[in-house]
C-alpha cells in the first residue's frame, strides 16, 4: 500500500466575533493510492472542514490551521506557497462538492470551463484541449457531448451538472479526488451512475479518493476504509467491513443504527442517537461523547480517551478499549 497523503494531528479553529471554535481537533489519517477512504459523522463533526483544509480552501479571515501537517509528496500543504498550491489544485488534487453550482461559472460555457482546467495544467493546443474536453464529457455520460460544449450550466439538469463538475475534476487525472457528498442532492439512479463512474475512473487511474457521505450504502459500495468523526475528532478508523461488523466506539455503534443504508434491506428500524452533539466552544477535558454515551464511566468525564488499536488498521479512541481503563475506573470510583 503506497501512501499518497498523510494527515498528522491536524487542528483547525474558527475565529468568530465573540469566540473561538476548535472545529478539527487532532485529526490523523493516511490515504493510499487507488483506495477510497470514507469520512462519516453527523453534520458539524468537522468532515467538510477537514476536506477543505486538504486543499486550503477554508476562508482565510475566519479559519486557522493551528497545528499539524498535511503531507503530499515532499510538501506540507499547510505551509506551501499560494503558487505551489495553485499548481496542485485541479491537477494533482481535485475536489467535488455537493452543490455543482458552487464550482461552475454560470456565465461561461461548459466546454470552456473544462478546457480552462486542461489548458492550465497541460501543454496542449487549443484543438487538443477541446478534443480532450469532449472526451471527458463523453466519459461522464453526457449525451451529444460535442454540442453540449456550447451550453451554459443552467441548461443542464442537476444530475448532468454534477457530471460536468466531475468531468472537470477528473480532466487532469488527479492523484487524489476529494468528494464532499457528491451525490447527496441527486436521485438514487443518477447517484449510482455517478458513483460507478468515479469508481471506474479510479480503477483506470489509481487515484486515491476521500469520500464524505452520510449514506452507509455508499460507504459499503465505495470505500475500503472508513473514518468516523465526532466533534472534530476521528473516534474510530478502520477497514469498512470491520467497522460495519465489529464497531468498537459507542458513537460508531450508534451511528450504524441511526443512518440509512439504501443498499441493504434493513429489518430493524433506525434508532437515533439520543441527545445532540455538544457545543464545541465549550468542550471539557474528557470524552466529547460522554453526555450521550450509554457506556459512560467516571473517567470519561475527566480525561480524554487514549487512542488504541485493535490491529494495524483499526483504531479507536475510547476508554472502554484501553487496558488502563480498568485501573482508571477503580481510581475514580475510590474518589
Ligand atoms: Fe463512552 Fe467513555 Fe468511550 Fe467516551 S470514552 S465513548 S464516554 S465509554
Ligand atoms: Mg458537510
Amino acid at each position: 500500500n503506497e501512501t499518497i497523503l498523510s494527515v498528522e494531528n491536524l487542528r483547525i479553529s474558527f475565529h468568530l466575533q465573540d469566540r473561538v471554535i476548535q472545529a478539527v481537533r487532532g485529526v490523523s489519517f493516511t490515504l493510499n493510492k487507488g483506495e477510497t477512504l470514507a469520512i462519516v459523522g453527523e453534520s458539524g463533526s468537522g468532515k467538510s472542514v477537514t476536506a477543505k483544509s486538504l486543499m486550503r480552501l477554508l476562508p482565510k479571515q475566519t479559519t486557522r490551521i493551528t497545528d499539524g501537517r498535511i503531507h503530499y509528496q515532499n510538501m506540507d500543504i499547510t505551509t506551501i506557497s499560494p503558487r505551489e498550491l495553485e499548481s496542485l489544485r485541479g491537477k494533482e488534487i481535485s475536489m467535488v462538492f455537493q452543490d455543482p453550482m458552487t464550482s461552475l461559472n454560470p456565465t461561461m460555457k461548459i466546454g470552456q470551463q473544462i478546457m480552462e482546467g486542461i489548458v492550465q495544467h497541460q501543454t496542449l493546443t487549443k484543438a487538443e484541449a477541446r478534443q480532450k474536453a469532449i472526451e471527458m464529457l463523453k466519459l461522464v455520460g453526457i449525451p451529444n457531448a460535442e454540442e453540449r460544449m456550447e451550453a451554459y450550466p443552467h441548461q443542464f439538469s442537476g444530475g448532468m451538472r454534477q457530471r460536468v463538475v466531475i468531468a472537470i475534476a477528473l480532466a487532469c487525472r488527479p492523484n487524489i479526488l476529494i468528494a464532499d457528498e457528491p451525490t447527496t442532492a441527486l436521485d438514487v439512479t443518477i447517484q449510482a451512475q455517478i458513483l460507478d463512474l468515479m469508481k471506474s475512473v479510479q480503477e483506470q487511474t489509481q487515484m486515491g479518493m476521500i469520500l464524505i457521505t452520510h449514506d452507509l450504502g455508499v460507504v459499503a459500495n465505495m470505500a475500503q476504509r472508513v473514518a468516523v468523526m465526532y466533534t472534530g475528532e476521528i473516534v474510530e478508523i478502520g477497514p469498512t467491513d470491520e467497522i460495519f461488523s465489529n464497531p468498537q466506539h459507542p458513537y460508531t455503534k450508534g451511528l450504524l443504527q441511526s443512518m440509512p443504508r439504501l443498499d441493504a434491506d434493513r429489518q430493524e428500524p433506525l434508532v437515533p442517537i439520543p441527545g445532540s452533539p455538544p457545543d464545541v466552544s465549550r468542550l471539557g477535558t474528557g470524552c466529547a461523547f460522554a453526555p450521550r454515551c450509554p457506556y459512560v464511566m467516571k473517567v470519561c468525564h475527566h480525561h480524554a480517551p487514549p487512542r488504541t488499536s485493535l490491529n494495524e488498521q483499526h483504531g479507536t479512541a475510547c476508554w472502554l478499549q484501553d487496558q488502563r481503563s480498568l485501573k482508571a475506573r477503580e481510581t475514580f470510583q475510590m474518589q
